[in-house]
């Protein structure tokens, strides 16, 4: 069996500081984050994961919800919120979204095919539609508790290792302990204490602890890349009806602005280096 144990701190209080989400939101994102970072850390591979849940229907209060971890544990994310969102209280993962899809893509550095899986969203919280996922698309038995606050977001995942992993009854009193950490109890203690504290009649092997950071992948490139995707005339439009165009950042909401002539320029540089020369 495997493990690995989450507390984001700074890196989660950085989103919290960008942008004020409604609380129920504020959970349910905060444990989102942790679960990429747990499901990360169990990946070798070299690339982002993106964790994504839909929701299906118009009215839900979280339309989307995306949480990118790369390689290095740099992490960001953001909610898409819905006009019911506003004054909520209360509400997991099944009131917030409704049915919808559960979507988890392994983005490799450039040039290779992304990985992705898809599931129904299902259960009552975020931790179940994960374990029905991992059971789901990867065939592998797994066990997450998350939990999030305005300080931390921590999470836990206990997982059978594939092909020779534990045997059946070992697994099952593993998955039987997880159970028993409540998310008040994870929130409130130290990591290590955490996995010390459930699984101490257990041979342990600790492995060493890597730091989480929030990093926001935008950049003045990519958005006047989106831009050129966009085609002149709709960018000319836009300028000619607001007098420039302003971009903000989803994650981060850093604002990106371009003026009549930024924008005349994005394609003049386009025109005159050639098609070839951006290969
Ligand atoms: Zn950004």
């Amino acid at each position: 069996m495997r493990g690995a144990v989450v507390s984001l701190d700074a890196a989660w209080r950085d989103v919290l500081s960008r942008r004020a989400y409604p609380a129920p939101v504020r959970s349910l994102l905060g444990e989102a984050m942790a679960a990429a970072a747990l499901l990360s850390s169990t990946l070798k591979f070299d690339g982002r994961l993106v964790l994504q849940a839909q929701a299906e229907a118009p009215d839900a209060a979280v339309r989307l919800m995306v949480v990118e971890c790369d390689a290095r544990l740099g992490l960001r994310a953001t909610a898409k919120l819905g006009d019911s969102a506003a004054g909520r209280d209360g509400g997991g993962l099944a009131e917030l979204l409704g049915g919808g899809r559960l979507v988890i893509t392994l983005d490799p550095p450039d040039g290779q095919v992304a990985y992705q899986g898809v599931v129904d969203l299902e259960g009552a919280d975020l931790a179940q539609a994960l374990q029905a996922y991992m059971a789901k698309s990867e065939q592998i038995d797994t066990r997450f508790v998350l939990a999030a606050d305005d300080r931390r977001a921590v999470g836990c995942l206990v997982q059978r290792l594939p092909g020779h992993g534990a045997a059946a009854a070992l697994w099952e009193d593993a998955s039987l302990i997880a159970r028993t950490m409540s998310p008040e109890e994870l929130l409130g203690l130290a990591p290590h204490e955490a996995v010390r504290r459930l699984y101490h009649a257990y041979d342990l092997r600790i492995f060493a602890e890597r730091a989480a950071a929030f990093r926001c992948r935008c950049s003045r490139e990519r958005v006047a890349d989106m831009l050129r995707m966009l085609g002149r005339a709709e960018v000319d439009s836009i300028v000619a009806e607001r007098g420039a165009v302003s971009v903000d950042c989803d994650f981060c909401h850093q604002s990106y602005g371009f003026d009549a002539i930024d924008a005349a320029r994005l394609f003049l540089v386009d025109a005159a280096a050639g098609p070839d020369t951006r290969h």
